[in-house]
C-alpha cells in the first residue's frame, strides 16, 4: 500500500500507527520505519521486519521540543543543542524515562530524540498523536533508503510506504550523545562537527567513527560495531589526487568492475561508472551516495570502486558512511604505491 501526502492519507497512516502499525514515513535524512514508541509489540514488528539485532536501539521522532520530557530527561545541553538545530537532521541522546518500553532502547537507559524538519514527518507524528520510534527503513545492513522505491526493494509490499519523493539530506542524522560531561559526537552528519562546536566547545569525536572498533571494544552507540550500508560485492574506497586514483582504479578493474565516481572523473575509468556528484559538493555526494551504491549493487558487479571525499564538513558524514560499506577498506592512492593489487 502506497500513502502519499494528503490530508485523507495523513490521518489514515497516523491511526494505523498509533494502534500499533508499522509504517515507513519520508523525513528529511532517509526514509523511516515508524511504530508507536510506546507500544512494545509495534516495535518490535521493526526488529522483526528489518532483521535487526536487537542490541540496536531506535530514535524516537517528535514534533514539538517539549515533547521530549514525556519520556526522556532533556539536560541543558539538549536545550541549547535543540534551540539551534530542531528541527533537523540530528539526534540527541539523553536519559530516558520508565514510561518507554525496553525495546526502543535495546534495554539501555537512555533514548535518542530527534525532531525531524520535514514537513510530511511533522504531520505524520502530530496525526499519530504519539512519538514515533524509527530506525531506517532498509534491511539491516544494507544501504539506507532514500526514496519509497528503496523501501520497497527492500520490504516488496509488506510495509505500507507514504512516498513524498527523494530525501533532501540522504544520510542519516547526526547522533550526539549528552549522557556525560562531554558530549560526544556519535555519527557524523548534515549537522556538521564544525556547526556543533559552536555551541558545544568540548564536543569530541566519538570513537568508531573514523576508526574500526575491535570486536572487544563496547561501543558508545551499539549500532557503529554492525555492518552497514554495504553493497554484496567486494568494495573498496579510493583516496587521493585524480590521477593517482585513476591509475590505481583502471590498473586493478576487471571486466565486471563498476566504479562509484565524482562527475567530473567519470570518462577517465575503463570500468562502468556511475557518478554521485562533485568532488567539492558533499551534499551532493550525500544526497546519492546510497542511491549509487543500490545501483551498483544491482549490476551483480565483482568488485566495486569508490571515490572518497574530503573529511571536512558534510564529507566526514559520506566518509564515515563509506568506511562502513567498505569494511573499513579504503585505500589512499596518494601514499601507497599504485600498483598494489586489492
Ligand atoms: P538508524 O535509525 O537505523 O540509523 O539507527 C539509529 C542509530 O542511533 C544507531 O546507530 C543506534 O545505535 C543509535 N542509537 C539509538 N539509541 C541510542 C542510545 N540510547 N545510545 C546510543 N546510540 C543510540
Ligand atoms: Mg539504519
Amino acid at each position: 500500500m502506497i500513502y502519499h501526502d494528503t490530508d485523507k492519507d495523513i490521518k489514515a497512516v497516523g491511526k494505523l500507527l498509533r494502534n500499533g502499525e508499522i509504517i515507513a514515513i519520508p523525513t528529511e535524512t532517509v526514509y523511516g520505519l515508524a511504530a508507536n514508541a510506546y507500544d512494545g509489540n509495534a516495535v518490535r514488528k521493526i526488529f522483526e521486519a528489518k532483521r535487526r539485532p536487537c542490541d540496536n536501539p531506535l530514535i524516537v521522532h517528535i514534533a514539538d521540543i517539549s515533547a521530549a520530557n514525556e519520556f526522556a530527561e532533556p539536560n541543558e545541553m539538549f536545550y541549547k543543542l535543540a534551540e539551534k538545530f530542531m528541527p533537523g537532521p540530528i539526534t540527541l541522546i539523553i536519559p530516558k524515562k520508565d514510561n518507554l518500553p525496553d525495546e526502543v532502547c535495546a534495554g539501555l537507559l537512555s533514548v535518542a530524540v530527534r525532531y525531524p524538519d520535514h514537513p510530511t514527518t511533522q504531520k505524520i507524528i502530530k496525526a499519530a498523536g504519539v512519538p514515533l520510534a524509527a530506525p531506517s527503513a532498509n534491511l539491516s545492513g544494507s544501504p539506507s533508503p532514500t526514496t519509497a522505491k528503496h523501501v520497497i526493494d527492500d520490504f516488496g509490499d509488506h510495509i505500507p510506504v507514504l512516498d513524498a519523493g527523494k530525501c533532501r539530506c540522504g544520510l542519516e542524522s547526526t547522533v550526539v550523545s549528552l549522557l556525560g560531561g562531554t558530549p560526544v559526537l556519535l555519527r557524523p552528519g548534515f549537522i556538521t562537527n564544525e556547526m556543533l562546536k559552536k555551541v558545544l566547545p568540548n564536543i569530541t569525536i566519538g570513537q568508531g567513527v573514523m576508526e574500526d572498533l575491535g570486536n572487544n571494544e563496547k561501543p558508545l552507540s551499539p549500532g557503529l560495531k554492525h555492518r552497514h550500508y554495504a553493497p554484496k560485492a567486494d568494495t573498496t574506497g579510493v583516496r587521493g589526487r585524480t590521477e593517482n586514483a585513476v591509475h590505481f582504479i583502471n590498473h586493478n578493474s576487471g571486466n565486471n568492475t563498476i566504479v562509484i565516481c565524482f562527475d567530473e572523473e567519470k570518462n577517465l575509468y575503463t570500468a562502468k561508472t556511475i557518478s554521485y556528484g562533485r568532488a567539492d559538493n558533499p551534499e551532493q555526494l550525500a544526497s546519492n551516495l546510497f542511491d549509487a551504491l543500490r545501483k551498483a549493487d544491482a549490476g551483480h558487479p565483482e568488485n566495486i570502486f569508490i571515490r572518497t571525499p574530503e573529511t571536512d564538513g558534510i564529507g566526514l558524514a559520506v566518509y564515515n558512511r563509506l568506511l562502513r560499506a567498505t569494511g573499513f577498506h579504503i585505500i589512499d592512492t596518494d601514499t601507497t604505491h599504485t600498483e598494489e593489487s586489492v
